[in-house]
């Protein structure tokens, strides 16, 4: 997988209210790193800016060594697999929601890493949302269905750089564990940002940033970290 650098990286939505204030890290090639910390501390952030989805105040943020401003939104968006807090689906069948971002992958690949985001017996449903009629075969997901699509959407994709949002959170703990080891699997050798709540869904993190504030107070690695809790 690529590098992924943040370099002292400010960023603010407000003009009055600064978010990220000075913010610094590297992932290794194929690395994990977990960011966590207080809710409202910043973590989502680092996601947006790295999918671009906002730009940096100042500083930067680069792509083996390449500024993301510089990368253009096709290929920085086939570069990174992101699974979002909260997904949205298209009005379409699971199937179809799983196959976006990997049009030429066949039937039996789709349903492959639906099993392995244990929704492999929704495939052929549509997502029912609060706004969408119900549709013969319509089905109202739960938000840790939701996340299970984008998940297996991810796992499909495979791309060199992963995002994973609590990308767990809505899940009951067995379904969590069995899923983490299958994100754990796609996520070897990828280059990969974990963002978490609970120190205790990172072990596997080959580093740990704790956020505070919109500043990094503290990195090593999980028990070092357990220890000073
Ligand atoms: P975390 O993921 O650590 O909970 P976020 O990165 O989501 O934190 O948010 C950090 C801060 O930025 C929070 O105070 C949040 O309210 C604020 N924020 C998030 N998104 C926006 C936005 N679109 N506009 C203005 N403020 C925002
Ligand atoms: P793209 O430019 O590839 O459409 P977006 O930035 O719009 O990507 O969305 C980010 C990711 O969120 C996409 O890769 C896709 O996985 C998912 N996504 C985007 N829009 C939708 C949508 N309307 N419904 C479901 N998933 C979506």
């Amino acid at each position: 997988g690529p590098v992924i650098r943040f370099d002292d990286v400010h960023f603010q939505y407000d003009h009055d209210r600064p978010i990220l204030k000075g913010v610094s890290f590297e992932v290794p090639a194929g690395k994990t790193i977990a960011v966590v910390g207080p809710s409202g501390a910043g973590k989502s952030t680092i996601s947006r800016l790295l999918y671009r989805f906002y730009d940096v105040s100042s500083g930067a943020v680069t792509i083996d060594g390449q500024d993301v401003r510089d990368i253009t939104q096709n290929s920085l968006r086939s570069a990174i697999g992101m699974v979002p807090q909260d997904t949205v689906l298209f009005n379409d069948t699971i199937a179809y929601n799983i196959r976006y971002g990997r049009p030429d992958a066949t039937d039996e690949e789709v349903r492959q890493a639906a099993r392995m985001a244990q929704i492999g017996e929704f495939i052929e449903s549509l997502p029912r949302g609060y706004d969408t009629p119900v549709g013969e075969r319509g089905l109202k997901l739960s938000g840790g269905e939701k996340q299970r699509v984008a998940i297996a959407r991810t796992i499909l994709k495979a791309p060199p750089i992963l995002v994973l949002d609590e990308a767990t959170s809505a899940l009951d703990t067995k379904t969590e564990r069995d899923i983490q080891s299958a994100l754990d699997a796609v996520s070897k050798n990828r280059t990969t940002v974990v963002i978490a709540h609970r120190l205790s869904t990172v072990i596997n993190a080959d580093e740990i940033i704790v956020l505070r504030d919109g500043q990094i107070a503290e990195r090593g690695r999980h028990p070092d970290l357990l220890m000073r809790d």
